[in-house]
């Protein structure tokens, strides 16, 4: 079999760069065709050498005209840049399959243009289909492109419903770690500080994804992810607390048992079911060692410690535009928490009054969802001025 040609966008990020690692490890089956990040083009120099990539692309214009001039690429490496580039890296004739892993809107269209050229996509972005899932899917099932899950929570439900009808699945069960907070009590929550909240017990993952973690915003946005990848209502996709990790989701079935996914918490399992599916070989990460005693606990989680979950719910549920508002304003409300304009618990608080204030639409196109995520920042810039503290 010919190795399988992988794009990367955002290849500098912990996601792209563990790719790179599961790539490493299967060097006969696995090759990297193109590359693409925001900006950071020094951190590309080393792979583009590594795995003989002839094309790569930054998102910022800057940075391209940087990294043609630094002539630190080796001679004939093609260096793209904007939107145009990353998609012309997405869609190179040879690429059979993309991380998609760009942080934000940005990867938006690249990735559709790789569906819509029967590329293979490997999913870790979640604004991907939290914004315009009605457009990723419908781009898929048109061109017959593959869409694997990367989030270790979706990923785990596919591995799950691979070999089962779709009659026979009742309930999905995310898996949440319930964030640095879970035992905090929630009279002290107004106070938390910003290290405080970067603590997560288990995932290495970057400030934005670990705050929203601790106000599981990040849950909330895998419910809408998980109605988009496998075509179910969310009041049939519910939430566990599950501190460890281990767990990765699980699916009811119609005789009411339960399957689960278990393995350590290490996305190199996730990124390389995406990138050998079907086939299982060894992953370069570490094995659960059930040497030693192995106890895993589950909880449902309370409302009133993670209002963004609810309010997630209740986006998903108006649909259209609402849920790309969700997660406007959320990251709106994250950046002020960070900048300490914002309490912890200003977060939905902002979140909720910025979903009350903006309608949402059914959109019809990817520019619709772009204004409604557009109108939603500003909105929520504007009442974070007031709930300034
Ligand atoms: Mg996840």
């Amino acid at each position: 079999m010919e190795a399988r040609a992988i794009a990367i966008l955002g290849a500098t990020g912990s996601i792209g760069t563990t790719t790179l690692n599961v790539v490493r490890a299967h060097p006969s089956l696995l090759r990297i065709t193109g590359l693409a990040a925001h900006s950071r083009w020094r951190e590309l120099v080393g792979p583009v050498k590594e795995f003989n990539v002839g094309t790569i692309a930054l998102a910022d214009p800057v940075a391209a005209a940087e990294a043609r001039a630094s002539g630190a690429f080796p001679a004939g490496t093609r260096i793209l840049e904007g939107t145009a580039g990353l998609t012309e890296v997405a869609c190179l004739p040879e690429v059979s399959m993309v991380v998609s892993a760009v942080v934000g809107t940005a990867g938006l269209a690249p990735t559709l243009a790789a569906l819509k050229a029967k590329k293979d996509v490997a999913l870790a972005s979640k604004e991907l289909l939290v914004l315009a899932g009605k457009f990723v899917t419908a781009a898929a099932r048109q061109s017959g492109a593959r869409l694997l899950p990367v989030d270790s929570e979706h990923n785990a439900i596919h591995q799950l419903l691979r070999d089962k009808p779709a009659a026979d699945i009742t309930r999905l069960v995310l898996t949440a770690s319930g964030g640095a907070f879970r035992d905090t009590p929630l009279a002290e929550l107004k106070n938390v500080s910003l290290a405080q909240a970067l603590k997560h017990p288990n995932w290495d993952m970057g400030p934005k994804v670990t705050i929203d973690s601790a106000t599981m915003a990040n849950k909330g946005l895998e419910v809408i992810e998980a109605r988009w990848l496998f075509d179910l209502p969310t009041d049939r996709i519910d939430v566990v607390i599950h501190p460890q990790s281990i767990i990765h989701s699980m699916v009811m079935l119609a005789d009411g048992s339960l399957q689960a996914l278990l393995s350590p918490p290490s996305m190199a399992y996730p990124i390389q079911d995406c990138l050998l599916f079907p086939r299982r070989l060894p992953c370069p990460a570490p094995r659960l060692d059930l040497a030693q005693t192995l106890a895993l606990t589950m909880s449902p989680p309370d409302p009133a410690r993670y209002p963004c979950l609810g309010l997630a719910r209740a986006a998903a549920t108006t649909g259209g535009t609402a849920p790309a508002i969700f997660n406007a304003a959320n990251e709106v409300a994250v950046a002020a928490f960070v900048k300490g304009q914002l309490a912890f618990t200003g977060i939905a608080e902002l979140v909720g009054q910025t979903l009350a204030g903006c309608a949402a639409r059914e959109p019809s196109s990817l520019e619709d969802v772009l204004s409604a995520d557009a109108e939603a920042r500003t909105a929520a810039s504007r009442l974070a001025l007031a709930l300034d503290r």
